[in-house]
């Protein structure tokens, strides 16, 4: 049985988001085989694409575990709908998008399943938090580090506004988290 390190980005901007999310990572630390091993800061990020909706929280999860993809992208989008979401218009609102970033170095290019997910180098809110857990994970399509794409995603957009960190993972391993609190957000 092969483990393979997969990174996994999530993001919600409806609802409760940070429970949401909260609830998700609970949910992917109970797949089959699957253990969460790193896990970034939560970032707040403008929405892109459809611009009337709520601010993003984002971040990325680096999991090991065994599932093959196609499986694993199954299982992301059961754990989607189990918490709430529905399809509208592409880029709407969404109380959690669960993203296979890469699994391993496998570049996979099936009707439904594109890994490398092809936006990401494009994206602010998936670089820095990948940033932030893997500056050395090579794209094995482009070659260079994830510290190389986010200076030349920077360089290419100087007059974008960074995400903000809103909260820190937690203190304790993640494997010692089993009550659901991943992250705390918006409390006092
Ligand atoms: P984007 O993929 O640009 O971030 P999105 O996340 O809003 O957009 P969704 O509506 O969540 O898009 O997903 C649509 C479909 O994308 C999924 O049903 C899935 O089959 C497909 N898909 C292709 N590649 C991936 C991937 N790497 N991770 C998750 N889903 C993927
Ligand atoms: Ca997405
Ligand atoms: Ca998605």
């Amino acid at each position: 049985m092969s483990l393979h390190e997969v990174f996994i980005g999530f993001g919600s901007n409806l609802g409760d988001r940070c429970a949401l999310i909260n609830q998700a990572l609970l949910a992917l630390s109970r797949l089959p085989t699957t253990s969460l091993e790193k896990l970034s800061s939560l970032y707040e990020t403008a929405p892109v694409g459809y611009l009337e909706q709520d601010s993003f929280l984002n971040g990325v999860v680096l999991v090991k575990g065994s599932l093959k993809a196609s499986d694993l992208l199954e299982r992301l989008l059961e754990i989607e709908s189990s918490l709430g979401r529905v399809r509208k218009e592409r880029w709407g609102p969404r109380t959690i998008d669960l993203d296979i970033l890469f699994y391993g170095d496998a570049i996979i290019d099936a009707p439904d399943l594109h890994v490398p997910h092809p936006e990401l180098f494009k994206r602010i809110f998936v670089l820095e938090p990948l940033h932030e857990i893997a500056p050395e994970w090579l794209h094995p399509c482009f070659g260079g580090t994830i510290s190389e794409l986010l200076c030349k995603h920077q360089s290419n957009n100087p007059d974008e506004v960074p995400c903000r960190i809103v909260a820190a993972p937690p203190e304790v391993a993640l494997k010692e988290v089993n009550d659901g609190i991943f992250y705390r957000y918006g409390q006092s």
